[in-house]
């Protein structure tokens, strides 16, 4: 076991207490190169759901009184300890959840510019004064802290995906219930203990692993002190925790899945289409929701893009995020794998050809090959399916309208990609619907711009000026003067 791990709490995180889930359960976190367990960590149950949320509502009158100011230096030092505990993070992430040291890296500097965003934010909650159009009244619009916050994040950016919640939730002066997933509880406790060492009050953040999400989120959504989910995730449950919420009417913000087309036009600069489609499609490996699923190439420069792509990503060295010169890591889990094996596997038998990879590597891991697959069936699953894995179908055009019909042939809503001239291109993506586009770039991730889907991909954005708005209450005040 690699000694980070000694240092890295496993209990739960409740009330700025550390202390083992009183059920004795645990959560075996595996290394996903290696398939082997590397920690254990406490299983909360309902009764530390519970404990969690008393914990949370009595932290919230004060945290919600502290000047803004004051919240803002709490999440400044946050900012600072996460820099400084970079590569440690970076380890653990890599460990638990495969992706590579450089990605790792990158990761833990994006979840700390949330922190660094949100201390900037804090001061700056605005309200509004104005007289209505009668002359006759005015209006004050004010914001309040929504109150106890329930957030729940996935597996594939495990420190961003808390960051870019508990930040804001944070600068709105709400207190939280963080529940991590459970293939990635180590680096939630991690960020748990760096807001603890940064001065967030006993309360304010409390975090619980447990292997019974359904359970402890149905419990405290019941709770009548719990005023907001957040979540991001699958659609699937998505759509469990929004028929959950609707019971008592619980200010819902969901980041579900995605199904991102990735447009290459017939004037398109044919590098930066390569270097972007990499990016786009190969971060953490293929699992990120606004990975690049579907490639829609202009059949003029088709077969030399698929060509030159192939060439790319057949040029990759496979192996543990922890290794050095290792380019993409495994894959989360064994479901994961197999589900991309399916659909590769499902659409050759369908007459697709991979001009690079189509399996999985030998030996243990939860590895697949960089694929990049030509004559896809534009009906097939693998088209359809969020892929979360490193393959490339690619489909061909001839005409504009036809690329933007089939990028928007389907439920999601989250991100695309445009490659061609910049006026065409962005012709093009204006037309596309999708919460976050990237013209003429692969990665499009920025803590300071508004994040989240369209269709069925989500509700609400985070990051940027709107993200602590999902956490806020408005209120207007009408008055005679
Ligand atoms: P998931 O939906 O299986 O799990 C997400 C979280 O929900 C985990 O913490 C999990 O333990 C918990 N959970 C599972 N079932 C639950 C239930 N019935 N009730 C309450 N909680 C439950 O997703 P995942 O496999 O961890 O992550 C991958 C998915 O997340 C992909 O679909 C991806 O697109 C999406 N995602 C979206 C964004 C975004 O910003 N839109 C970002 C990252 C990931």
């Amino acid at each position: 076991m690699n000694n980070i791990f000694e240092s890295t709490p496993t209990d739960l995180f409740i009330g700025g207490v550390w202390a083992p889930a009183k059920s004795g359960e645990r959560i075996d976190v595996t290394d996903p190169a290696t398939e082997r367990v590397i920690a254990t960590c406490s299983s909360g149950n309902v009764d530390d759901a519970i404990r969690a949320v008393d914990a949370a509502k009595a932290a919230a009158s004060q945290w919600s009184s502290t000047a803004p100011r004051e919240r803002a230096e709490v999440l400044r030092r946050a900012f600072e300890l996460m820099i400084e505990r970079r590569d440690d993070l970076a380890i653990i992430i890599s460990s638990e959840e495969g992706k590579t040291r450089a990605e790792a890296l990158g990761e833990v500097t994006y979840a700390a510019e949330f922190f660094r965003w949100y201390a900037e934010e804090a001061p700056r909650i605005k309200g509004h004064f104005g007289r209505g159009p009668a002359g006759t009244n005015h209006i004050i619009v004010d914001h309040s802290p929504v109150g106890v916050s329930l957030l729940i994040t996935p597996w594939n950016f495990p420190a961003a995906m808390a960051t870019r919640k508990i930040a804001p939730a944070l600068a709105a002066g709400c207190t939280v219930v963080l529940k991590p997933a459970s293939e990635t509880p180590l680096t939630a406790l991690a960020v748990a203990q760096l807001l603890d060492d940064a001065g967030v009050p006993a309360g304010a953040v409390n975090v619980l692993p447990s292997n019974r999400s359904a359970e402890i989120s149905n419990s405290i959504l019941d709770d009548e002190r719990v005023k907001l989910v957040s979540f991001t995730g699958s659609t699937e449950v998505g759509r469990i925790l929004l028929a959950k919420a609707s019971q008592r009417i619980v200010i819902s913000s969901m980041e579900l899945g995605g199904n991102a087309p990735f447009v290459v036009l017939d004037d398109a600069d044919m590098d930066v289409a390569l270097e972007s489609a990499l990016i786009a499609k190969l971060r953490n490996a293929g699992e990120s929701c606004i990975g690049a699923n579907r490639f829609y190439v202009h059949n003029s420069i088709k077969d030399e893009f698929a060509k030159r792509f192939a060439a790319a990503m057949s040029n990759l060295k496979i192996g543990s995020g922890l290794k050095d010169g290792v380019d993409i890591g495994p894959l989360v889990n064994a479901s994961t794998r197999n589900k991309v094996e399916k659909l590769v596997n499902d659409a050759v038998s369908e007459g697709a050809k991979a001009l690079t990879g189509g399996k999985r590597p030998d030996g243990p891991g939860f590895f697949y090959e960089p694929t990049v697959l030509v004559n896809v069936d534009p009906d097939a699953d693998i088209l359809k399916a969020e892929i979360f894995g490193p393959v490339a179908p690619i489909v061909g055009f001839d005409d504009d309208e036809d690329a933007i019909f089939m990028a928007n042939d389907t439920t999601f809503g989250l991100a695309a990609y445009v490659i061609g001239s910049t006026g065409h291109a962005l012709a093009i993506a204006q037309r596309i619907d999708a919460g976050v586009v990237g013209v003429n770039r692969g990665f499009v991730s920025d803590p300071a711009a508004p994040f989240g889907g369209m269709k069925q991909s989500g509700i609400g954005r985070e990051g940027s000026q709107d993200g602590i708005h999902e956490f806020l209450e408005t209120k207007y005040i009408a008055i005679d003067w």
